[in-house]
């Protein structure tokens, strides 16, 4: 069994060379009684978050809070779809579909009590329940759109990392409700996609921006309502600057922050207050009670054309150190996701 770990702790932007390989003995059997299940990993999930999870412990970091750590050599929990080789447990079958977290690797061996639980594909590819359909970029587009930003027809939106897994899904969840949407992203092409293919009112690539403030001027001069945050820093100041009264901002992340420890936003508290600006973070994973809406919503979207699946999948168990550090230099387009093996 192969499967991806790091070298050392990463406090920096990521290197493909802070990862490696290792090998194990593939053991396809349980200690009798046991409960665990043994499952070939199919599609994983490549998450910024999971960046945060690698630094250095830091006790006044709440960071380390966010999830379990993850140490040099330990094979890497993620999420993604498998197939069951191995069951202990009478609920799961050998040759049955699984989705949940499992690891960056060929095979994982899921404990008793891990987050696991059957998969029906429904029609749709394995890959889509990584992403679209999946809990970290699917749920976290909804449940952040629609249960932090509750929006309203006509509102004016902005994205950022509006080319990524959960911007894109954003954009296209805000145009179905009938808002005036603009994304930023960091290349021409992306900016092109989002206005062609996505149905974005408008795009800008951020990075041949000087001045974000007046930009977002440009693009929002009647104000912006709702801000879905991906990246933090100077974007989340410009578009609090950029808000109207009773605007919220949905922080889902600050990807241009987990490479700098030294970066925070500090958007003007005097902005938050006198225009009653409401500023909420949160996590998919709080948000299950939407999920059979979600799931619904969506599967439609996607069946009758509504929504476009936007994925971004590299192959074999190797290239997941350069699809992660690709996430920190804007190289996907989309969801990314890592084919471990065909079904
Ligand atoms: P993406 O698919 O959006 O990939 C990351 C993208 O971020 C890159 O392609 C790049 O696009 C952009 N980016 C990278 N570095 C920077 C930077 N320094 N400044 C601005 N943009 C940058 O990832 P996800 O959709 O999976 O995640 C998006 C955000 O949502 C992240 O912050 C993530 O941590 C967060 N998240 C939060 C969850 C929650 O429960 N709250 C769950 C899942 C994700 P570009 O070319 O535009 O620069």
């Amino acid at each position: 069994n192969r499967y991806t770990t790091i070298k050392t702790h990463i406090d920096a932007a990521p290197k493909e060379s802070d990862f490696e390989l290792m090998t194990a003995p593939l053991v396809l059997s349980l200690e009798p009684g046991s409960a665990d299940i043994i499952v070939k990993n199919l599609y994983v999930s490549i998450d910024p978050y999971q960046l945060n999870r690698m630094k250095t412990y830091s006790p006044t970091h709440t960071l380390s809070d966010y999830s379990l750590r993850i140490t040099p050599a330990q094979a890497i929990e993620a999420y993604g779809v498998a197939k069951v080789v191995v069951s202990g447990n009478p609920e799961f079958e050998k040759g049955e579909l699984v989705v949940g977290l499992i690891e960056w690797g060929e095979y994982s061996l899921i404990k008793s009590g891990g987050i696991i639980s059957k998969l029906d594909p429904m029609g749709f590819p394995l890959s889509h329940h990584v992403g679209i359909l999946g809990l970290t970029s699917g749920l976290t587009a909804y449940a952040g759109f629609f249960e932090i930003c509750k929006p309203k027809k006509g509102e004016k939106v902005f994205v950022s990392a509006a080319s990524g897994a959960v911007g894109n899904l954003v954009g296209q969840y805000a145009k179905l409700l009938g808002c005036y949407v603009v994304g930023c992203a960091g290349t021409k092409e992306k900016v092109a996609l989002l206005k062609e293919k996505l149905g974005f009112d408008d795009a800008f690539n951020y990075k041949e921006e000087n001045d974000l403030k007046s930009t977002l001027k440009r693009y929002f001069p009647e104000g912006i309502d709702i801000y879905y945050d991906n990246v933090g820093g100077e974007m989340q100041e410009a578009a609090v600057a950029n808000m109207n009264r009773f605007g919220r901002v949905a922080v889902c992340g600050v990807i241009s922050e987990y490479t700098d420890d030294g970066k925070r936003a500090a958007p003007d508290m005097l902005d938050i207050v006198y225009r009653r600006i409401r500023i909420q973070g949160f996590l998919a994973a709080d948000h299950i009670n939407v999920y059979a809406d979600f799931m619904s919503t969506t599967c439609d979207h996607i069946r009758s054309g509504k929504i476009l699946a936007l994925e971004d999948i590299s192959d074999g168990v190797e290239s997941i150190p350069s699809a992660f550090v690709g996430l920190f230099r804007g190289h996907n387009i989309g969801k990314k996701i890592v084919r471990i093996a065909e079904e």
